[in-house]
């Protein structure tokens, strides 16, 4: 009798390990708070976004349930941005090595370092990216001349620019951000800074949508450029997200789209987000390998040693 159930056991153990491997996954895009901003709480129309997600009450749970989400889907690795440093310096002490950090802009749109810090920061390794830049919610386009000194000190030193593009909060102009215009999150307004920095390691949070012809544009001509599918993933209808997925990865990009979540004060986003990865019926699961895990590796120049370590 012993012998059977162990055998039972044994098979199913291995039907679920078949089913799901729990490969590593790296989120791309994540963001940090100090404290939760009542603005957001209130006003970020919500129901188009968060539809029905809980929402932590405070800084600490927000981290909490983000750890718990990224135990419970095997995150190795996420690049989490905040318009706080305090955030940055605990989240980052929380898990040094699940954490790399970028600075986000605040709402004059200027990011939260100077330039000189910003590459002070960074040979420090308590800052890892030049974003997630928020320009477009403050009515500034990317090749605004305010941002010149940190696209040069980006790719100068190689440090990862993640942009915003496309889409924001449904109703975003009439509450919280009163400067943001939905023409500015335009791909193509990204082209002057990458014609200017062409060594600049960058991607396009969000893939631009709703601009999916854009992003394809800007993603043929400039082959260093990638782009993430932070919202998209779980705050979109499923088949506007599975139709921009689609049309990018038709185009050839399969190599260059990074998951990412975006999951602002909805933690649980994050499994939504993966699942819908999962289950996209016209990606191989090579396909979704790249997406979940390969390309931002590539990405951000992970070395041999810590994919090997991931992949433990
Ligand atoms: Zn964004």
């Amino acid at each position: 009798m012993k012998k059977i159930l162990l055998i039972l056991f044994l098979v199913i153990n291995l039907d679920s390990f078949a089913q799901d491997p729990q490969l590593p996954i790296i989120d791309i895009h994540l963001h940090a708070y100090q404290g939760v901003p009542p603005n957001m709480k209130a006003s970020w129309a919500g129901e188009s976004y968060a539809q029905g997600l809980s929402s932590p009450e405070n800084a600490s749970t927000h981290l909490q349930m983000v750890l718990d989400e990224i135990e419970k889907n095997n995150i190795k690795l996420a690049l989490t941005s905040s318009t706080s440093i305090k955030a940055l310096e605990t989240w980052q002490q929380s898990r040094p090595e699940l954490f790399l950090m970028g600075i986000q802009t605040d709402d004059d749109g200027k990011p939260i370092l100077s330039p000189d810090s910003l590459k002070l920061y960074f040979d420090n390794n308590k800052v890892n990216a030049l974003g997630e830049l928020g320009l477009q919610y403050a009515g500034i386009a990317p090749d605004d001349p305010m941002m010149e000194p940190y696209y040069k000190v980006a790719e100068d030193y190689g440090i990862p620019v993640c942009l915003h593009t496309g889409l924001g909060p449904p109703g975003g102009p009439h509450t919280f951000a009163p400067k943001f215009r939905t023409t500015l999150g335009k791909p193509t307004l990204f082209e002057p800074v990458l014609v200017k920095h062409p060594n600049m390691k960058a991607f396009i949070a969000h893939a631009g949508w709703p601009y999916i012809s854009e992003t394809i544009a800007m993603m043929y001509i400039y082959p260093n450029l990638y782009a993430d599918i932070g919202v998209l993933n779980w705050a979109l209808t499923k088949k506007a997200f599975y139709t921009a997925l689609k049309q990018l990865m038709d185009a050839g990009f399969g190599k260059r789209i990074m998951f990412g979540t975006d999951q602002m004060l909805w933690p649980e986003a994050i499994s939504i987000a993966i699942k819908a990865v999962k289950e996209a019926h016209f990606l191989s699961e090579d396909q979704k390998r790249d997406i979940l895990y390969n390309n931002a590796a590539t990405f951000l120049d992970l070395s041999e040693e810590t994919i090997a370590k991931h992949h433990e």
